[in-house]
């Protein structure tokens, strides 16, 4: 049996930043799927919006809320932090950011000279997906795949029971594979075209909403648009659940989008297992049942036959708890004591 240790996993994004104090055990990827799975438990906790007026701004809030947390009565161990930027993960560096004034900035370093604590920092969408493959949905699964969908999409890969983080650890952007060559300009900090990020993100869900309130005036997309209400995402996931035709063809066009990625992510990985998180995975089977028609129709065997595609399963504790995971399982190698 591990240790029982205390962590800190802390949650940087472009609109708060979340931490946890964490009690847990490092988890053991090998065990099945169906192994009772000891949740984190989270001991305290601190939230603070994110400042973003400028890279020192941001820094001092992340800063603070370690400092908030070293407060209390138990000591923590170790840091572990996903934040919402390309991540240089060998060198601890976040190289470059869409939503946070952080660029060239040697986080892991700068936190482990603030606190003398073991520090370790990766991005956001691989810490959500080693947190669903340590406590969630990927419980027992030696190779996985997670995409989360927000406001652009993210990925983590599990292959052969590690995550997989390439040359330069910035493997995992799956929202930048390309689903279609003449495709629409991808929004992100990308200079491609036709990404998967541009057709599955939750605010590519919003403007396929808006276009199809257009040319659906009579739909419930169309009359929310009509009565001045704001089209997004989430709006078109709760119409889709009410069952308006309009935004349900919308849901299932993202999830045959979805399926077509994860067609092409099987055939080169061979994963068993994959989650599909984030905010704009709301819709849930509505968004999850086109994307596994495509695949069974399009993805090679026996892939095809037995891969499979789930939601994730930690809830709005995901990015600090995926945190306490990558500081457990990158900081404390197992066979290790105390
Ligand atoms: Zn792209």
């Amino acid at each position: 049996m591990e240790t029982e240790r205390f962590v800190i996993g802390v949650d940087i994004g472009g609109t708060k930043t979340a931490a946890a104090l964490v009690r847990a055990r490092r988890p053991r990827p090998e065990r099945p799927a169906s192994a009772d799975v000891e949740t984190p438990e989270i001991v305290e906790r601190f939230t603070a919006a994110t400042d973003t007026s400028s890279p020192e701004a941001t820094v001092r809030g992340i800063v603070d809320c370690v400092a908030r947390l070293r407060q209390g009565p138990v000591a923590a161990q170790a840091v572990g932090v996903g934040v919402a930027s390309m991540v240089d993960f060998a060198a601890g560096r976040v190289i470059e950011s869409v939503n946070l004034p952080l660029a060239d900035v040697a986080l892991r370093d700068l936190l482990y000279r603030r606190f003398s604590l073991p520090t370790v920092i990766d991005n956001d969408a691989n810490v959500a997906a080693l947190g669903e493959w340590a406590y969630g949905a990927g419980v027992g699964a030696r190779d996985m795949i997670m995409l989360t969908l927000g406001t652009g999409v993210g990925g983590g890969i599990v292959s052969g029971g590690r995550p997989l983080r390439g040359f330069s650890g910035a493997a995992g952007e799956l929202g930048h594979l390309i689903i279609d060559m003449d495709g629409v300009k991808c929004p992100a900090n990308c200079p491609s075209w036709g990404c998967l990020e541009a057709y599955a993100a939750g605010s590519a869900m919003g403007a396929a909403a808006r276009a199809a309130a257009e040319q659906e005036p009579f739909s419930g997309l169309g009359r929310a648009s009509a009565a001045g209400r704001s089209v997004d995402g989430r709006l078109l996931t709760r119409l889709a659940r009410e069952g308006d035709a309009a935004a349900i063809r919308v849901v299932e066009r993202t999830g045959e989008y979805l399926g077509v990625g994860l067609v092409s992510l099987s055939n080169i990985f061979d994963p068993e297992l994959f989650v599909i998180g984030g905010g704009a995975a709301a819709a849930g089977d509505l968004l999850l049942e086109p994307a596994r028609r495509v695949f069974a129709t399009r993805a090679l065997r026996p892939a095809r036959d037995r891969v499979r595609i789930v939601s994730a399963a930690l809830g709005p504790e995901a990015g600090v708890v995926g945190a306490a995971a990558l500081a457990l399982l990158e900081l404390f190698p197992p066979g290790r004591s105390a």
